[in-house]
């Protein structure tokens, strides 16, 4: 075996997905609550106690809602960038009046790869607004996996990291007319559009047809809006886009959901 993907939750209700090799489980972001992971897992045969570790890309509350639990229940480490924790532990100070601990806290430097088990893991700063926000890529067996959402553009660094990937998870989070129209107050669609917002369907395909080397497998958009895209319209843009530079044969692709895991995707 080399390596799988596992959607478990994509979306603005909550992201999580395990990455993993023969011998190591990673849980990417914890966005949704331990039960819902749990359940999530084993509807797709895994053990939630096979985890290696939880690695946090930010603190928005989509990727952190059920992190304090799991890293309870589970005691295995959390990794997220020193800002990232200390921006987790004051929301959750904060809300909830709880001082905040996890037993196993594993401190990380964007753009400094390190490893869990046999997967090589290298973060990535990505422009978010959040206090450190980071994309992954992942590697083992000769595999490449790379992992980009809730990010306003696409700069020529992340793009550089995403070279190479065999499996490439994609934020389209929105189709810009449908956003426009939509029912977000302007100070939303404002942010969601900005810079340091969110990356829409036609931003996605502009990557497609200019910078992406067209070397994934498989192609799964994710962190879709319920309100201002529709997966079918994140789809064709996409296909479009990756037909225009004759990589739809090559490129599967797959559409992350909010509320049911996707079958594993497996390299
Ligand atoms: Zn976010
Ligand atoms: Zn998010």
């Amino acid at each position: 075996m080399g390596m799988s993907v596992s959607m478990l939750a994509s979306g603005s209700r909550g992201n999580c997905a395990m990455v993993s090799s023969a011998s190591t489980n990673i849980l990417v972001d914890a966005g949704i609550s331990g039960r819902e992971t749990f359940k999530r897992m084993k509807a797709l045969g895994e053990d939630p106690h096979s985890l290696s570790a939880i690695l946090i890309t930010h603190e928005h509350s989509d990727h952190i809602y059920g992190l304090a639990t799991l890293a309870k229940r589970l005691r295995i480490p959390v990794f997220m960038t020193g800002a990232t924790h200390q921006a987790w532990a004051r929301a959750l100070r904060d809300q909830r009046g709880e001082k905040p601990k996890l037993e196993k806290f594993e401190r990380f430097e964007s753009g400094h790869r390190f490893q869990v088990g046999d997967i090589e893991v290298k973060p990535f700063t990505i422009p978010h607004d959040a206090a450190d926000p980071v994309g992954f890529t992942f590697r083992a067996e000769g595999v490449k996996v790379g992992f980009a959402t809730d990010l306003g553009y696409l700069p020529v660094s992340v793009r550089d990291h995403l070279r190479g990937c065999d499996v490439l998870v994609m934020e389209s989070n929105h189709d810009l007319e449908m956003l426009r129209v939509g029912p977000y107050p302007w100070s939303v669609k404002q942010r969601v559009m900005s810079r340091v917002g969110h990356l829409s369907n036609e931003a996605l395909a502009n990557f497609f047809i200019n910078d992406y080397d067209n070397s994934a497998t498989f192609v799964v958009l994710a962190h879709l809006s319920e309100q201002n895209n529709h997966p079918e319209i994140a789809r064709r843009e996409a296909e479009k886009a990756l037909s225009a530079r004759g990589g739809l044969f090559h490129n599967r692709v797959l559409l992350a959901a909010q509320t049911e895991a996707l079958p594993p995707i497996r390299l």
